[in-house]
Order: C-alpha cells, then structure tokens, then sequence
C-alpha cells in the first residue's frame, strides 16, 4: 500500500501548473537578470513579472517585495534587519515575541540577545497558543524595537488576531512583523487589511518549491540589509536571483489566493470529522489549539501518557505519514517549546500528534487513518507504560 501523507503543513507537493511556468527558466532562459544582454533581460523580466504578481495578491508595491532563500531567512532578515536599524535610528533595544514562535524566529531572538546586545521578552500565549492584544499592549513601550507574531502557527494550527496586535504595533509607532508562512496557504494575506509592516512567506508550504521565499517590507520601515553583496533585490539580499523558483513562488500564492475558498471548502469538513472522531473514539486526548481560528486543514492533538515519536513511527509503519510539535527529527524526547508555551503537564505535552490534510487527501484516507490510531495509541501506552 502506499503511505498516506498527512503532513502538508511540513511541505507541499509542487502543483505541476507550478512546475509548468518553472521549467523554461532553468534551461531556454536561464540567464543573469543583473546581465545586459537579451538573455538577461528576458530572465530580469520574468523576475519582475513575478514581483507584480506577488505584489497584486499581497496588495502592495512590487518594490516592498524581497526575495530569499526560504521562509527561514525572510522571519532573520525581518527581525535581525529591523532590529538592527531600529537601534541605530532611535536607541530602542527591546524586541517582542511570542513563546509560540517557529525557531526561525525565536532562535533568531535568542542571538539577537546574547550576541548583539538586545532584550526579548516573550509574550505569553492563553491555552489555545494564542497571544492576546492586551498582553502586547502591555509589554509594548517606546525601547520597543519590533514585536514579531506569526500569522499561524504551525504546529498546532492557531491563527492570532493579526489585525488587532498590528494596531497596537501602529499605535506605539512599532514595526510589526508576522511570519505568514504556513498561514499563506490558506488566509487572506492582503498587507493593508492586515495593517502589517513586514511579513514572512515560503512557497513549499503552498504547493511551490523549496528553497524559496519572500518577505514584504513595508515602505519606510527601517531595516538593514543581512546578506551583503550585488545590489540585487533594491540591496536588501544580495545574490543572483533565482529565477525558476522565484516564478514557481509567484504562480504558486496566485494560485492559493485564486483558489483560497475551495480548497477550504474541501478540506475543512475532513478535518473537522477527523477531530470529531478522534476526541470522540480515543480516552485522555485533548486538541491542542482552538477549534475556532485555526487553520482549515490542522488538526493536533496530545495523549495523556504516550511517547509521541514513539506515536509517529508505529504510525509511519502502519503507512501514516504525520507529525508531532515540528517537523524535527532530532529524537529530542522534550516536548516543543509551542506545546510548552500551552501550560501542559508533562505527561500530556510529551504525546503530541499533528495531522494536516492537503491537495491528495480524500475521505478514505481519513477513514483508514482513524481506523488505526485508537490501536497504535494505546499500542504506544503500553509500551511506554512498560
Ligand atoms: C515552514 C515554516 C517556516 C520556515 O520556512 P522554510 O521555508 O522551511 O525555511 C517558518 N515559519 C513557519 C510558521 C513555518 O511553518
């Protein structure tokens, strides 16, 4: 039988419209964009193209878009770039993040502080993973250099109130940063209506490639360049442009914003059966993350008293592929600082369990999966009971 993906929030298969637009630019026209000649103009079009396209779906200019290597390096140059020249122009030296970020963010925090001098505070979470406008509003004050809210969480499917932390952020004369990157699949990213200065995007978490990702960076932000060199990118990121995945980016956000509301309408209803029966078929499990706010095609759990590596590869044999906290395979038995950041006793946040559904799930695979998950949990019980 072959194994059944349910792991789309860790990455994406390329949409083959996506890899349609991509494949001329790695040979036919495959040159410089910084290059004079024809080839490199038509290779400097292609990019500019793709700029517009991005920019029409985000609602801003094609000059507020930079591209980068991955969402990683758009959430270090948002909070390294911003921090940075905020601390030039005003003295401000406190950056504000949440205790539920991805490590592309928080990780980013942690050296900003023993490296370079900075303060973080973390903002608190309530039990849904969510930060709360009043928590901000609190912990925001002038020596604020930039507070940093994802859109959506990754590993536990919670969508934060974007609007209403950005006005607190415009309030205070802040920069506000969200990294969108796993959010971008399925929620309106239109950075006026979100009232956002910076945010994160990486294509392989909506049907685009790896290796690519974007940062919007809104006119007059302070911010200085991380990646020195050429001038490309208007001298924020330095580095020949890469065309075919900057054009499979552009071709893959159209797509998700053209097609937001149907694939939701797919996948919302399986996955709401799916947390349905799991909570209803399955003693001592809790969801992790709202049932409202949360992302169309998230589901995740914790089980009181199971391993949950231990969880993912009876699953993996049984021919499920899902996730815990994160994509990370490092064999860490410690639970993710997202589940931490929940306030669950240990026996609860060492049994984690994500599910996210995508472009090839039907409802048979749900079907099957939940014929198996009962078993393997209390399979993982007995086992880690000893
Ligand atoms: C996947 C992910 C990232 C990292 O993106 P890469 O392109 O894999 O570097 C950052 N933030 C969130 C929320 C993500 O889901």
């Amino acid at each position: 039988m072959e194994p059944i993906y349910l792991d789309y929030a860790a990455s994406t298969p390329v949409d083959p419209r996506v890899l349609a637009v991509m494949l001329p630019y790695f040979h036919e026209s495959f040159g410089n964009p910084s290059s004079v000649h024809r080839y490199g103009q038509q290779a400097e079009a292609a990019v500019e193209t793709a700029r517009e396209t991005i920019a029409a779906t985000l609602n801003c200019r094609p000059e507020e878009i930079i591209f980068t290597s991955c969402g990683s390096e758009s959430d270090n140059l948002a909070l390294r770039g911003v921090a940075m020249a905020m601390r030039e122009k005003t003295g401000a030296n406190w950056i504000l993040t949440s205790r539920a970020e991805h490590p592309a963010v928080s990780k980013t925090a942690i050296q900003l502080e023993k490296q370079h001098g900075f303060q973080v505070e973390w903002l608190p979470v309530d039990k849904f993973g969510i930060v709360r406008p009043e928590t901000l509003e609190k912990a925001i004050c002038n020596n604020t250099a930039i507070v940093s809210v994802m859109y959506s969480n990754n590993e536990i499917g919670a969508i934060n109130p974007i609007r209403e932390l950005a006005a607190v952020c415009r309030a205070h004369n802040v920069p506000f940063h969200t990294d969108a990157v796993q959010a971008a699949a399925y929620l309106p990213v239109n950075v006026q209506a979100l009232s956002v200065d910076l945010m994160s995007l990486g294509a392989h978490k909506y049907y685009g490639p790896k290796g690519i990702g974007a940062l919007y960076i809104r006119k007059g932000t302070p911010i200085a360049s991380i990646l020195t060199g050429g001038g490309q990118e208007f001298g924020m990121r330095a580095g020949t442009s890469n065309v075919p995945l900057i054009v499979g980016f552009a071709e893959a956000l159209r797509l998700a914003a053209e097609e937001r509301a149907a694939r939701t309408a797919s996948l919302q209803p399986l996955r709401d059966h799916l947390i349905g029966a799991v909570l209803e078929s399955i003693p001592y499990v809790r969801l992790t993350g709202p049932i409202e706010n949360r992302m169309p095609n998230h589901a995740s759990f914790v089980f009181k008293d199971v391993d949950g590596n231990l969880l993912l590869n009876l699953l993996d044999a049984a021919g499920f592929a899902c996730s815990s906290g994160s994509a990370c395979k490092t064999g860490n038995p410690e639970p993710s600082d997202v589940i931490n950041a929940l306030g669950l006793s240990r026996d609860w946040a060492l049994g984690s369990l994500r599910i996210t559904l995508g472009s090839d799930t039907t409802p048979a695979h749900i079907d099957a999966f939940l014929q198996v998950l009962p078993g393997l949990v209390q399979k993982s019980r007995s086992l880690t009971r000893g």
